[in-house]
């Protein structure tokens, strides 16, 4: 059975009552027409003339409903259903449906809760819905109940229908969808939309951070699409609109800053404002130039930055962080550890990983430490970080290493603190400030 995703909001928008009547809603076909959508990417234009229609029957029910007893629920929702449908127009019968292509049907059924249910009554009662192929939400005091069927060559056929509450709902009453927390008012800036950008973009958005910019001039190439948040369809789109949708995929209401600059002198003054009025700065940039320059204004703006990147080849990975005014900056880390520093330009044609090409698997940890790291702060800031977690995670250097090869096995500078390398285990190492440096150091501060 093909399956129609309905979200309540396509009809009225958060706050407003739901009133009854026949709405016709544009909605997205998945290419074989087994899926009827009305949840678009933002962005894409869904309002154009010919678009594919589904038309909602929205009618509020006079009795109230309760789930006290979930069976006799389901039975009295299935009857009101089918009375329901059993009214709808015939298809194509409507004058003005010309010109319009009317995918589906939806009926909506909006009854009053007569008490407020137990949790598991609700469940109980979806599952058996679902069973039938229809379903129930919560909508502020009611429920709406929905089933659906698509036109086949002038005749009907049941869609299994899915229903989207309002994200009011979603935020206010389950919390399931989107974090309600502290989280929402933090803002975080990532530069680089890359392997590790992109992923970290999308991890944040999912843990519910409210706010990001986002920096990078590239466009998606073919190459880039293994190792990247995004995929084959969204190559030659710009990087800071594919992970701007990223985001708002994941929560609809996160504030999203484009900004499809590089890191270089004449982008300085966007970037110097926007470092200073974040929370949190991440920069995934793959060249030494530019990270020295983030470093430069973090550290004029007492802001907490962090680094992360792959070895050549992604045999192992890093993440540094610089917590002002407490640890060293990353000048002072290219200062004393120039090799553990350079570039890390990373692409499939110098991956040694093995046939199988498991590079995404290989960057995986090293967003994830990333994206920990930020949370952490994050919630510092507001004063919720988990017991300890601070504490735990306040390294200014993590080592990963993915296999046994390349320089973190071999190379002197890292002396004693190699030896403590394992495979698949981050390495925290402690390093003391450099007091002559010129950005953090006594002498520059
Ligand atoms: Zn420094």
């Amino acid at each position: 059975m093909g399956m129609l995703i309905f979200q309540v909001s396509r009809i009225v928008a958060s706050g407003q009552p739901l009133l009854p009547g026949i709405y016709k809603i544009p909605v997205r076909l998945s290419d074989d027409s087994d899926c009827v959508s009305t949840i678009f990417l933002p962005g894409i234009d869904s309002t154009k003339p010919d678009s594919p229609l589904v038309s909602v029957d929205v009618l509020v029910m006079e009795q109230n409903l309760s789930l006290s007893e979930p069976g006799r629920a389901v039975t009295t929702i299935l009857a009101d259903l089918k009375r329901a449908g059993s009214g709808a127009a015939p298809v194509d019968s409507s004058s003005e449906n010309v010109g319009a292509l009317i995918t589906a049907y939806l009926t909506l059924l909006r009854y009053e809760c007569a008490e407020t249910p137990p949790k598991d009554n609700f469940w109980i009662v979806q599952r058996e819905l679902r069973r039938e192929g229809a379903d129930i939400c919560f909508d502020g005091s009611a429920f709406l109940v929905g089933s659906s069927e698509k036109i086949v060559k002038g005749s009907r056929e049941p869609l299994s229908t899915n229903l989207v509450s309002r994200f009011d709902v979603l935020n206010d009453r389950d919390g399931l969808l989107i974090d309600r927390g502290a989280l929402k008012k933090k803002s975080v800036f990532i530069i680089g939309l890359g392997s590790i950008g992109s992923v970290l973009a999308s991890d944040l958005a999912r843990c519910g951070v409210g706010s990001f910019a986002i920096a990078d001039s590239e466009r998606l190439e073919w190459g880039n699409v293994v190792r990247h948040a995004a995929g084959l369809s969204d190559v030659g789109r710009l990087k800071t609109r594919i992970v701007r949708d990223l985001i708002l995929d994941r929560n609809p209401k996160a504030g999203v800053l484009e900004i499809p600059l590089g890191l270089e002198s004449a982008s300085l003054g966007t970037y110097g404002r926007t470092i200073e009025s974040a929370d949190v700065v991440i920069c995934a940039t793959d060249n030494r130039v530019s990270r020295l320059l983030c470093n430069r204004m973090c550290v004029k703006h007492h802001k907490k930055v962090i680094f992360g990147g792959l070895t050549r080849g992604a045999y192992g990975g890093m993440v540094f962080q610089f917590r002002p005014p407490e640890t060293m900056c990353y000048h002072c880390f290219v200062t004393g550890f120039p090799e553990a520093a350079a570039d890390r330009e990373t692409d499939e044609s110098e991956y040694g990983g093995g046939p199988d090409g498991h590079l995404a698997l290989d960057i995986a940890p090293i967003t994830n430490l990333m994206s920990k790291l930020v949370i952490v702060e994050l919630q510092k800031q507001t004063g919720l970080v988990p017991n300890g977690l601070d504490t735990d995670l306040s390294a200014p250097w993590y080592i990963w290493i993915n296999r046994r090869e390349g320089e973190y096995v071999e190379l002197t500078p890292l002396g004693d603190v190699s030896g403590g390398l394992k495979i698949l285990q981050w390495k925290p190492v402690p390093m003391e400030k450099i007091e002559e440096c010129p950005h953090c150091g006594v002498v520059a501060g």
